[in-house]
């Protein structure tokens, strides 16, 4: 199966597939880098959300810790002056205390000013239209409720409201503790965090407030975030669900980024932060791009010099194919002349010196034997005078056709050969031979011949005749040479010519010396 293929296709085969799997592994690595990366941007952002939450959590904690605590003590130290005054000193110590603190406030049941942490009281301001306000009037729990941030009337600054109800003996509404935390302190906090040039974070209201994104953006400050795909999926989510990340694309500036939300553990916001999906993927991508063009230079001279490895194993293919066949040539142009040395040009018979070797090897290897070899000489009759009256080429003709004969009934057994002895004789050697065998071919061989009834007018048969002498020798070792056997047959050969021509005659007895 695998020879069907050239050594130049599994060549070409094996630097395509080391440039395919170049590409292959590397797009692999590619792809696998990039879901890395998009991993690790999701544990970066659940780790900012974590770290957000849990300080929004603490920040806000605190300062509702105090408002518990003031609310405790006007509600059972009273309204009166001196109540009122180490209530004001409390407040004061407690804002300088907590940085995130801007003031602490307490206000009567029409909104009044009762006391404040800056000890100024004063009744410029009314904040009876506050939300907060408005929230604790019409509601009995006494938890902590955060409201939508502001901007302060007193500092001009944006500030988020955290806010107690005060209660009057009866149960009635008799007020309002408000901290306002500054929204400025928890930017700080979120400015020390790496979210990218793309990235954001921000605190939301559970109802759907923005209170806070960094990069900060004023406009954007207690706007209404319901109608972000954020914020609806995060209100979708419930328990844990709500502790997650979502791909969205930004509802402000379109940018496609994973959102990582965490709610906060004791009041009603979260925090979201967000990371670009482009700008993270970008230093992924840039080290891809870098990678891939290393790839494809490589690939293409892998390709380059195996192509050239590939053309030259051809030339050399080409060239060993170029050589084969010359040397095939060389080879069938020896084979002729080779054959033409041991053959006779004119009828096509073994020439003299075929007939000695073989004469040598079968005279060899029956001395081994000790089997029997017979000689046949032929001659054909008045050919002097056939060459006279028909001419020289008329004469080779006959030559062509006694031969043609000649090989026709010669047994052709393994060591049989018939050869061309010289002029227009011709013998014929058959090992394994006796000596009557060896005469029914001499005489089967003179009969065709006679019957071709070719006319011969020099003749005084009238048509070409021929004359043979038959004789065999089983040879011994020291005894019997090779020529021995021919001189037999050609003594019988004489014997025949003198006998009148157009016969076989045998040698007398086995030849010997
Ligand atoms: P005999 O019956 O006694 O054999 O008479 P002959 O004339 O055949 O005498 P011999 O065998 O001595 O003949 C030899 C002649 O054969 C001599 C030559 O003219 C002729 N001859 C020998 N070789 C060739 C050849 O290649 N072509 C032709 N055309 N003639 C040949
Ligand atoms: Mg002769
Ligand atoms: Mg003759």
């Amino acid at each position: 199966m695998l020879k069907r293929y050239s050594i130049t296709f599994w060549a070409t085969v094996f630097v395509s597939v080391v440039c395919l799997s170049l590409v292959v592994i590397d797009v692999w690595r590619s792809v696998n880098a990039r879901s890395g990366q998009l991993q690790e941007m999701e544990r970066l952002g659940a780790n900012v959300a974590r770290a957000m939450a849990q300080q929004a959590d603490d920040t806000i904690k605190a300062a509702d810790t105090s408002l518990a605590d003031i609310v405790e003590r006007i509600e059972t130290e009273g309204q009166g002056d001196k109540a009122l005054a180490r209530v004001q000193r409390q407040m004061a110590a407690q804002v300088a205390n907590l940085p995130q603190l801007v003031g602490l406030f307490v206000y009567d049941e029409r909104g009044r000013w009762l006391v404040n942490s800056r000890g100024v009281t004063s009744q410029a301001y009314n904040n009876a239209d506050r939300e907060y306000f408005i929230f604790h009037r019409t509601h009995e729990e006494r938890g902590p409720h955060v409201g939508d941030p502001v901007i302060s009337r007193s500092t001009g600054k944006w500030i988020m409201p955290v806010s107690r109800r005060l209660n009057k003996a009866d149960g009635s509404f008799g007020g309002v503790v408000l901290a306002t935390l500054d929204i400025d302190y928890f930017r700080r906090f979120y400015q020390s965090f790496d979210v990218g040039a793309r990235g954001a974070v921000a605190l939301v209201s559970n109802t759907g407030v923005l209170m806070l994104r960094q990069p900060f953006d004023s406009d954007r400050v207690g706007g209404s975030m319901r109608d972000s795909e954020l914020y609806r999926y995060y209100a979708q989510q419930s328990g844990a669900g709500r502790i997650g990340s979502h791909v969205f694309h930004s509802s402000h500036d379109g940018e496609l980024r994973l959102n990582s939300f965490r709610p906060l553990e004791h009041y009603p916001l979260f925090v979201t932060a967000a990371l670009s999906r482009e700008e993270m993927l970008e230093r992924w991508r840039r080290d891809t791009f870098t990678r891939s063009i290393g790839v494809v230079v490589l690939a293409a001279l892998i390709g380059f010099f195996g192509k050239r490895l590939v053309s030259q194993i051809k030339l050399r293919e080409l060239a060993e194919a170029e050589l084969r066949k010359a040397r095939d040539a060389l080879e069938s142009a020896n084979r002729t002349l080779e054959r033409q040395a041991m053959q006779d040009g004119l009828t096509g018979l073994a020439n003299r010196r075929q007939l000695d070797v073989t004469m040598g090897n079968e005279f060899s290897r029956a001395t081994r034997h000790g089997s029997t070899l017979a000689f046949i000489m032929i001659d054909v009759d008045y050919f002097k005078q056939y060459n006279d009256v028909y001419g020289h080429s008329a004469g080779d003709e006959v030559l062509r056709a006694v031969s043609k004969l000649i090989k026709a009934l010669t047994p052709k057994r393994p060591g049989d050969l018939s050869a061309r002895y010289g002029g227009e004789e011709i013998g014929i050697l058959l090992p394994s031979t006796d000596l009557q065998g060896a005469e029914a071919v001499a005489e089967r061989i003179r009969r065709a011949v006679e019957n071709l009834q070719m006319a011969h007018s020099g003749s005084s048969f009238g048509h070409v005749t021929l004359s043979a002498g038959v004789a065999t020798i089983t040879p011994k070792r020291g005894v019997h040479l090779a020529h021995m056997l021919v001189e037999a047959a050609d003594k019988a050969l004489y014997v025949a010519k003198s006998e009148g021509r157009n016969r076989v005659c045998l040698a007398q007895a086995q030849a010997e010396v």
